[in-house]
């Protein structure tokens, strides 16, 4: 049997029959949680391979519960960007010129740099799907870099008539909590696509993720999420992606039926998408989850994203504390991936997904409140290690096992080469138009 005890750090386990632990310790037994207590007597302990935690906060790793992993080649380029030039430049611009080797350093790049922040489970929101090599690529990836991954797979993006037969090829190769059905939805396609598309989730025991928000300027009287329900398309293994504007009706409806929302703050706010709604959700009775969306436009780490969204909810009504937003970015999004029996707390039985932030790091010096310097002051600097099913894939703030600079060079190549075939700068001075 593999053992592990992390030894006297300060536990943040987000269960809260665990609660918080100013020290404690956290046993590892074949990649679960075995034991977490106060301390844990070393009779019980005696063959464990012992983890230092002292000055650490030992936390569960975070869940990204919507990445478009896909794009992490042009990081950066599209921090202007309004949500329209965002499509002309990553989908009508640079997605056509995507080859499966660019997908596949683009989600290698991207799960890699979320596992070194923190992120333990991530769902990659993938719609680069103009052939099925894409997606082949984009999985051989996810299966590459060692954490937690989920798969949301959006095919027909380049207009398929019909998608089952790629979804059923996919959904083949991966187990059941393994992949979700990325809707078009009503945003990109029409209701009766969407209904078929529901339709062949609930064919094939997937669940579903969709976008909806008032960025795009919906024809006036419509109500997708009231269609949605009126066709009996809502329930709980359904995920909502963002929901800014959506009236107070049709969040009501979301909550009836159990959805689950995803909410990307900075995407949102730097958008256009209107205030990131954690808030109205959790009155409406949804506990939401936090992702980081798209990395062109955004950070990919969960400290800032965690901050952005604790900030704006302060500003907004003085509601929400530093706790609610560490649930939501671990607990609360393991339930919107369908996780939370394996992961995002502390607790004996769940995977050993745990990271351990350095409380000793001046930028957070002296620690008192391990939750409000998470979400007021954390930042990936801290995360000294990661642990996914109790497997080491960063100690002392070094990655294991991953040799970046040889893929950095592969994804330099990678981006230059889609670049120049679509004939844009990466150096910030392209101004993708507007539709
Ligand atoms: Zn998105």
């Amino acid at each position: 049997m593999m053992r592990k005890l992390l030894r006297g750090g300060m536990v943040v386990s987000m269960d809260p029959a665990v609660g918080d632990l100013g020290q404690g310790d956290v046993l590892i037994e074949d990649g679960r949680i075995a034991a977490v207590a106060t301390t844990l007597d070393a009779a019980g302990t005696a063959d464990a391979e012992v983890v230092d935690a002292t000055g650490k906060i030992v936390m569960p790793g975070f869940v990204d519960t919507h990445r478009h992993t896909w794009q992490t080649a042009f990081r950066g380029i599209g921090a202007d960007w309004t949500f329209d030039q965002y499509g002309v430049a990553m989908h009508g611009t640079l997605r056509p010129h995507y080859q499966p080797e660019d997908v596949y350093l683009g989600n290698l790049l991207g799960r890699i740099e979320a596992l070194a922040s923190g992120v333990t489970t991530m769902l990659d929101w993938f719609h680069c799907s103009d052939r099925p090599e894409n997606a082949d690529a984009a999985l051989q990836a996810l299966r590459e870099a060692p954490g937690h991954s989920v798969f949301c797979y959006c095919a027909g993006m380049a207009g398929e008539p019909d998608i089952a037969p790629e979804i059923t090829r996919v959904r083949s190769q991966l187990p059941d909590d393994g992949m979700v059905l990325g809707l078009r939805g009503p945003q990109l396609t029409t209701m009766d696509t969407t209904a078929a598309d529901v339709a062949l989730a609930r064919e094939l025991g997937l669940r579903v993720s969709v976008h909806v928000h008032g960025a795009t300027g919906w024809p006036s009287g419509h109500r997708p999420i009231a269609e949605m329900r009126d066709r009996g398309l809502l329930d709980d293994r359904t995920t909502f992606v963002h929901g800014n504007g959506i009236s107070d009706d049709q969040v009501a409806m979301m909550a009836d039926a159990g959805c689950s929302v995803t909410v990307s703050p900075d995407v949102e706010l730097k958008m256009g998408f209107g205030w990131p709604e954690t808030g109205r959700m959790l009155a409406a009775g949804i506990r939401p989850s936090l992702s980081i969306d798209d990395c062109p436009s955004a950070g990919g780490d969960m400290f800032s994203t965690m901050r952005t969204a604790f900030a704006v909810q302060r500003g907004l009504d003085g509601g929400l504390t530093a706790r609610d937003f560490v649930e939501f970015a671990t607990v609360d999004g393991a339930r919107t991936c369908g996780l939370d029996a394996r992961t995002g707390s502390i607790t004996v039985g769940k995977d050993a997904d745990l990271i351990l932030l350095n409380a000793e790091d001046p930028s957070v010096f002296p620690v008192g409140n391990p939750v409000g310097t998470i979400v007021a002051a954390g930042h990936p600097g801290l995360v000294d290690s990661v642990f996914v099913a109790g497997r080491a894939v960063k100690r002392d703030g070094r990655l294991l096992g991953v040799d970046l600079p040889a893929l950095r060079a592969r994804l330099l190549e990678s981006r230059e080469r889609i670049a120049t075939a679509a004939g844009i700068a990466v150096d910030g001075s392209w101004t993708p138009p507007a539709r």
